[in-house]
């Protein structure tokens, strides 16, 4: 069966269609700046270069007929019909407490989700057009929800509550959701594979360092904690997000600068570039820091010790620490941080082997053989988990 996985935007569309006979990718794309000027679409069949299609694409629909449109190209194309796709996935940022697992998306879906928007205001009304989208254009294609926050509705309250007025968990929902729950699912699963263990025997920490991060602690398969919280800013410091901070200082922000402005300077002026004041890309942050630069080397410390001390507290949290996993842009392509992050661990048995770390971007444990615990990096893979899903859902099991 071929599966369209999609993953929208507030003004993009990522996409890649599977063939699940194999897991292969059959084609995949981008379609970027939806309804602002220069929008384009990127179309590569896997095996072939990519193709560029420049057009003003104002809306959602449009990507998606696009989208379609590109997959049945006879040159660039990967199915002949459109009979030929079983099902479609959707990333969904957030499905609050109502979804644990991901869920066949129908019209009592559909309304939970748009309840859901308060909590997610940039992210889920993306997704719920992109949604829409697709059953105009696919009305009788099947279509699964795949929710960044269901892989940790298995934290125990204690972890998820915030000390706040119950009123507002109860009536509100103000409490620790976490996201990037598929990347921690995923590469704490393959992690547990890698290794021939029974996922219920580990204690297992993840770490997705991305433009956004977030440290998960997974015990026996299940989300136990998580760094990030009601939103995607809590917990490390990251590209532009400013992650943990003394709510006091949120409060002082807001008083001088109005809170819109406030909630814009935590999300999009903090972290890496709030604090280095050159970039968010960690590329350049490492850059700076091999050059001299006093700020960049601040991040680049900040961001290391954040995540040293979440490692600290899940191991803490877990009673024991088996696995550490490092995952997604930094955590697959940064030697030098999965070396700073490790410094210091071995009173937790957590040691790297530099010739081992020496690399990027692949499968590969990077701990010295027989140490207490296993380091590894595992590049994530939300796209397959969501397509797997979305066959297991339509097929029933
Ligand atoms: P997103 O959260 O947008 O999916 P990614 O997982 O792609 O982000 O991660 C982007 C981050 O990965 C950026 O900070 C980027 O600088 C970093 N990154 C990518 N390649 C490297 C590299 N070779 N060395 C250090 N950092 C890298």
């Amino acid at each position: 069966m071929k599966i369209l996985v999609i993953n929208c935007g507030s003004s993009s569309l990522k996409y890649q269609l599977f063939d699940m006979a194999d897991e292969s990718v059959l084609a995949k794309g981008l379609v970027e700046r939806i309804g602002i000027d220069g929008s384009r679409l990127k179309h590569t069949r896997t095996g072939q270069e990519a193709v560029l299609v420049e057009q003003p694409i104002p809306d959602h629909k449009v990507a998606v007929s696009l989208v379609l449109k590109a997959l049945l190209d006879k040159q660039h194309g990967a199915i002949k019909s459109l009979d030929e796709l079983g099902a479609v996935g959707h990333r969904v940022v957030h499905a609050g407490e109502k979804f644990s697992c991901s869920v066949r998306l129908d019209d009592a879906v559909m309304a939970a989700l748009k309840e859901c928007i308060p909590l997610a205001p940039l992210h889920n009304p993306a997704n719920i057009i992109g949604i829409e989208a697709i059953s105009a254009s696919l009305p009788n294609v099947p279509q699964v929800g795949v929710f960044d926050t269901a892989f940790h509705q298995t934290m125990p309250d204690y972890a998820y509550m915030y000390a706040v007025p119950y009123g507002y968990y109860k009536d509100a929902k103000v409490r620790r959701y976490g996201f990037h729950g598929t990347s921690h699912l995923f590469v704490s699963h393959r992690a547990a594979e890698i290794l021939g263990k029974p996922i219920q025997d580990l204690k297992i920490v993840t770490c997705h360092l991305g433009n956004g991060s977030s440290v998960t602690a997974v015990k026996n398969g299940k989300s136990v904690d998580t760094s990030m919280g009601f939103t995607p800013v809590a917990g490390l410091v990251m590209g532009t997000r400013c992650g943990d901070v003394d709510p006091s200082v949120v409060t002082y922000i807001a008083a001088k600068e109005g809170a819109e402005k406030a909630d814009k300077i935590l999300n999009k002026e903090s972290g890496l570039q709030g604090i280095s004041g050159k970039s968010s890309d960690m590329r350049d942050i490492e850059e700076g820091m091999k050059a001299g630069d006093a700020r960049c080397t601040l991040a680049y410390n900040m961001l290391c010790y954040g995540i040293r001390k979440y490692i600290g507290a899940y191991a803490a949290a877990m009673g024991g620490i088996d696995v550490l996993v490092f995952t997604a842009g930094i955590g697959e392509n940064s030697p030098e941080v999965r070396a700073s992050v490790a410094e210091g661990l071995e009173f937790l048995g957590i040691k790297v082997d530099a010739a081992k770390n020496d690399f990027r971007g692949k499968e590969r444990i990077i701990s010295p053989e027989g140490a207490p615990v296993t380091v590894m990096v595992v590049p994530t893979n939300e796209e397959l988990v969501i397509a797997r899903d979305t066959l297991r859902i339509i097929s029933g099991r």
